[in-house]
């Protein structure tokens, strides 16, 4: 049964595509200079967060935990989660800490804001700014955690809405290698930007002797507030919510215009994200005319080999989408996109790109799946056909059972090294992921047809 068809359907995910919401949170709030998370509730959500981007970003990760036990889940966090931020600001002495909230925590109904309103009431003269978030993992994936803390860190911040000149970059959960190369595409252009979260050298620092405590670069308090005053932002996420929009909450309460765009993974989505800056004042250069120059070159030579291409690509929806696009337009086939967040309008949004493919006038039926889990994406990559996956680290067991190359990339990237150096951003980002994609499945098959061949004239050995 398809259970995008069926509104009864009850959907009971074994492996879900996804990670929990405090993924997203934190993820987001080692963006911002000099600040330090504190997870409110249970002990093991932290373990499991930490382990889980110190071996994506191959870096010390730091997450606080609140600590609840028994007597917490009855009685409430509000002792602990207080001297969690005595310590916190004792020991690290951060200028922003972050409060996510976890499943325990949301499910007894704890007033995090409350607490931390009592705990500032307390301590007057305190210097750090106190940003909570509510992200039960089990409310959203870590797409929405990631949003609903940037939108927390732009509503919970003082503003400075002087006019300031500068254009706001709402980034997603993009590497840190991508997030430099925006900003040098975007200082490249001529163009002040604030990058909201600036995650460029917190996961993926320089060698030193001595260990900072706390994240030294990133996006500081003072430039948060000055996203109020900025010219216009540039938000990129295909999947809108107003409710956990940065650039909506700008725009509404500041009259800071919105503008937003897919990832740009794919020649047109990148060409967008050019004509964008290019109105906010961005001079296109040299070096960008050549960069798509090579974009387009590289187009014409891998075609060949592109059109044999069955993909299954699956991970956040914001990636998916920008992956699929790039597939789509080099003659690729998404035979499988997938998400394992709760997202409906990710159907509607893949179905038109989904409808130019060749195969489809043939009687192909390329799918498009939210909250879906790893066993339902499976069982598709065997029934259509799939000869390359391209998504997280998560994919593995798919891709050794289907024996069905995968491209890894997004995040976790947590069984190999340089997960935060992976580029997929840019013309020469989405470029080197095309690469990736047709070579993966040029030796697929390279590995395979004499097997196959052998099969289909000997039978199977
Ligand atoms: S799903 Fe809930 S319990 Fe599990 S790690 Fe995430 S927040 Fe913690």
């Amino acid at each position: 049964m398809d259970k995008n068809m069926d509104k009864n359907f009850v959907n009971l995910n074994t492996n879900p595509c996804k990670m929990c919401m405090p993924m997203g949170s934190i993820s987001a709030f080692y963006g911002v200079r000099k600040c330090m998370t504190i997870l409110h509730g249970s002990q093991g959500c932290a373990t499991y967060i930490r382990r889980h981007m110190a071996t994506h970003y191959n870096e010390p990760v730091d997450v606080a935990s609140s600590s609840l036990t028994e007597e917490g889940a009855v009685f409430g966090g509000e002792k602990n989660l207080m001297k969690g931020l005595d310590n916190l600001i004792r020991l690290y002495d951060p200028d922003v800490i972050g409060v996510p909230t976890t499943c325990l925590a949301e499910t007894i109904g704890e007033d995090t804001e409350g607490i931390v309103a009592r705990y500032v009431e307390a301590h007057p003269g305190l210097r750090v700014k106190i940003v909570t978030v509510a992200s039960a993992g089990y409310s959203g994936t870590q797409f929405e955690g990631f949003f609903r803390t940037l939108r927390a860190l732009v509503s919970q911040t003082e503003p400075d809405a002087a006019p300031n000149g500068k254009v706001n970059i709402v980034t997603n959960m993009i590497s840190p290698a991508d997030t430099r190369f925006l900003k040098a595409l975007v200082s490249g252009m001529g163009i002040d930007a604030i990058f909201l979260p600036d995650l460029s050298e917190n996961l993926d620092g320089v060698h030193k002797e001595a260990y900072d405590r706390l994240p030294m670069a990133g996006t500081s308090l003072a430039e948060i507030a000055q996203m109020a005053g900025a010219t216009c932002t540039i938000e990129m996420s295909s999947f809108f919510d107003p409710s956990y929009s940065p650039g909506q909450f700008l725009l509404e309460k500041y009259g800071v215009p919105l503008r937003r765009t897919a990832l740009p993974v794919s020649l047109r989505d990148t060409d967008r994200l050019i004509a964008l800056l290019s109105l906010a004042g961005g001079i296109v250069t040299d070096g960008i005319e050549k960069e798509r120059g090579r974009f387009l070159d590289a187009m014409v030579d891998s075609h060949k080999y592109n059109a044999q291409a069955r993909a299954a690509v699956f991970g956040e929806p914001d990636f998916v989408f920008a992956v699929c696009r790039l597939l789509v337009e080099n003659g690729a086939m998404p035979v499988v996109a997938a998400t394992g967040s709760v997202c409906p309008s990710f159907r509607e949004m893949l179905e038109p790109e989904l409808a130019g493919l060749a195969g489809f006038h043939l009687g192909e039926k390329p799918v498009a799946l939210d909250d879906c889990d790893f066993a339902e994406i499976e069982s598709y990559v065997k029934k259509l056909g799939v000869n390359v996956l391209v998504g997280n680290s998560d994919g593995r067991r798919i891709a050794e059972a289907a024996q069905v190359p995968l491209v890894r990339c997004a995040f976790p990237v947590h069984d190999h090294v340089g997960g935060q150096r992976i580029r997929t951003l840019g013309f020469e980002g989405g470029l080197m992921l095309l690469d990736r994609i047709t070579n993966a499945v040029i030796s697929g098959v390279e590995t395979t047809f004499r097997r196959e061949l052998y099969e289909k004239y000997y039978g199977s050995a």
